[in-house]
């Protein structure tokens, strides 16, 4: 996920002066037209794509693995939160041993 929010910021820093460059160029209302379409298309669309990408590559990790149904797996980084490392389909950081289940919403209100 950080790869996707570090090309977009990257992205958003090439295009911010080539649009300043272009402003003194084209006519004003133009300029809008362009400024838009070209962060849709250089920004949005691109950051989109890749975090669809993101979710494909780590549909199965999410999904199907011993992690995804533990309280130390954060589901938006794919990390283990507890190791501070990713698991994959054959690879989980704690081999299982500290595998503890997610709590839902009545048992946290419960420890509160
Ligand atoms: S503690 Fe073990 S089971 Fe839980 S997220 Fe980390 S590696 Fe996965």
């Amino acid at each position: 996920m950080g790869e996707v929010v570090f090309w977009t910021i990257i992205r958003t820093a090439i295009l911010i002066p080539v649009l300043w460059f272009v402003y003194g160029i084209l006519d004003y209302q133009l300029w809008w037209i362009v400024s838009l379409t070209s962060v849709y298309g250089v920004i949005i669309h691109p950051a989109i794509i890749h975090y669809r990408l993101f979710e494909e590559k780590n549909k199965d990790i999410i999904e199907s693995t011993l992690c995804s149904s533990c309280r130390y797996f954060d589901v938006t980084a794919v990390l283990c939160t507890k190791y501070d490392e990713h698991p994959d389909m054959n690879y989980l950081p704690c081999g299982g041993l500290d595998w503890e289940p997610k709590q839902n919403k009545n048992e946290e209100n419960l420890i509160r």
